[in-house]
């Protein structure tokens, strides 16, 4: 086991400190407890209130691990999946319903943000996907063509504009207008603000280390508190559901994987590119800071093993000299780059390639995690529709694919 909660690197997000919980007990004896506070969470936490659930409690460990705090701020329609994958994978009329309820997510984290009247320098600026070869060039040409039969806006953009954008070596891109981008630790801080606010009890360093029902309430197995008992259970430990959930763990639900980025001193470069952006069918991911920093992550791909399987944080060197290669050999950018912060953070690589949003073996014990690096979207939005599931509200068609029983 290569996962030490005492090591971390922090992120560039972390200069915003994250609220962390009371040291003391957790209480206990009835109610929902919410297992992690990142984005999932938080919002499982938000979105079972606003279901009308109003005894809650939330624990986490080894809070500076979530990866929550660790990704590049993309709130992207779609999946991980392009869109010709999930219609080989899916068929087009369950990809066209998938990719419709993305786009519904990322525009509840827009929604959540306004009627909390957050802070969360949140952004509706588009996302541009470029490509490094001609056949990625070729691909994102028949994406545009594909989505655009669907309904879906996204249009072209040639090489000679991604030069004067700042781009070097890029062939084509697609542009999508409705992706945003925002602060994942002013959006995670802002919510769970509001929570505490209405009566979250939220607790810190609370290791599960088991989540079995007995009789007509389930037992959370903790250290260093011991048995903890709830009437219900949400597990949101997304990569790290497996050493907590047999559930999770038997069935290999979703494998640990390391993302990895680095981020730059404030630049004097005139960045004329203000949105997400990424190469390479998305294994190089970048933003722009507000503080005019170029924040770049990925690489993984060009590992062995593709950094799958660990819970280990510490940056893998091989993948920060593979970003600033990439970085010299894409951006027209005419001085020394400082790189200032390099962290890693571990995700969750989903068996079925969709979250889990559901009840487990247990009506008590449900699950809202499996999310790999469209989380910051998917995991707000997933929460809400677990909350109408445990509240018995109507659900759309789409959540089918992601029962974990049908995994
Ligand atoms: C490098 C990188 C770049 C990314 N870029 C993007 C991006 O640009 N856009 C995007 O949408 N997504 C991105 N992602 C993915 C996104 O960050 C995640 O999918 C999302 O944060 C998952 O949130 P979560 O709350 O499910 O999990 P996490 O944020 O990982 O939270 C897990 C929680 O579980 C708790 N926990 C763990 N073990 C235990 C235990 N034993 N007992 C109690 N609690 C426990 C932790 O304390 C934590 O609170 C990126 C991820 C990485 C690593």
């Amino acid at each position: 086991m290569d996962f030490k909660p005492e090591v971390f690197t922090p992120s560039y997000w972390m200069e915003v400190p994250a609220i962390e919980g009371q040291l003391t007990r957790p209480r206990d004896g009835g109610g929902v407890l919410v297992i992690g506070s990142g984005l999932a969470g938080v919002s499982s936490a938000y979105w079972l209130r606003e279901a009308g659930f109003d005894d809650l409690s939330m624990i986490d460990f080894a809070l500076p691990h979530a990866a929550t705090f660790r990704n590049c701020g993309h709130i992207l329609y779609g999946t991980v999946e392009s869109m010709q994958a999930m219609v080989a994978l899916h068929g087009r009329e369950a990809a066209r319903e998938i990719w419709e309820f993305s786009i519904g997510i990322c525009h509840e984290v827009r929604d959540t943000i306004k009627r909390l009247n957050l802070d969360a320098d949140y952004k509706q600026s588009g996302y541009l996907v470029m490509a490094i070869d001609e056949t990625e060039d070729k691909e994102i040409k028949e994406s545009i063509e594909l989505l655009g039969s669907m309904g879906f806006e996204n249009h072209y953009v040639d090489a000679a504009k991604l030069r004067q954008l700042g781009f070097k070596n890029v062939h084509g891109a697609r542009f999508e207008a409705g992706s945003a981008q925002a602060h994942p630790m002013k959006f995670r801080n802002g919510v769970l603000q509001n929570c505490l606010d209405n009566g979250l009890a939220y607790h810190s360093n609370v290791k599960v280390t088991a989540v079995e029902e007995e009789g007509d309430h389930v037992v959370v197995v903790t250290e260093p508190w011991g048995r903890l008992r709830y009437d219900a259970v949400v597990v949101a430990a997304n990569a790290y559901n497996p050493l907590l959930s047999r559930y999770f763990a038997e069935r290999r639900l979703v494998e640990p994987f390391r993302g990895q980025i680095i981020t730059s001193k404030p630049l004097r470069h005139d960045f004329k590119v203000r949105h997400p952006h990424s190469f390479d069918h998305g294994y190089e991911y970048a933003l722009v800071t507000d503080d005019n920093r170029l924040m770049i992550g990925g690489w993984r791909n060009n590992t062995p093993g593709g950094e799958v399987g660990t819970y280990d944080i510490d940056p893998n060197e091989n993948v920060v000299q593979g970003l600033k290669d990439f970085v010299h050999q894409h951006y027209a950018i005419n001085e020394a780059i400082e790189w200032e912060y390099s962290w890693a953070g571990i995700m969750a690589a989903s068996k079925t390639g969709f979250p889990f949003i559901g009840p487990t073996t247990s009506p008590r014990i449900f699950t809202c995690a499996g999310f790999t690096g469209h989380g910051f979207s998917w995991a707000h939005g997933s929460a809400k529709l677990l909350a109408d599931i445990m509240a018995g509200n109507p659900i759309p068609a789409v959540s089918k694919y992601f029962n974990p029983k049908m995994a």
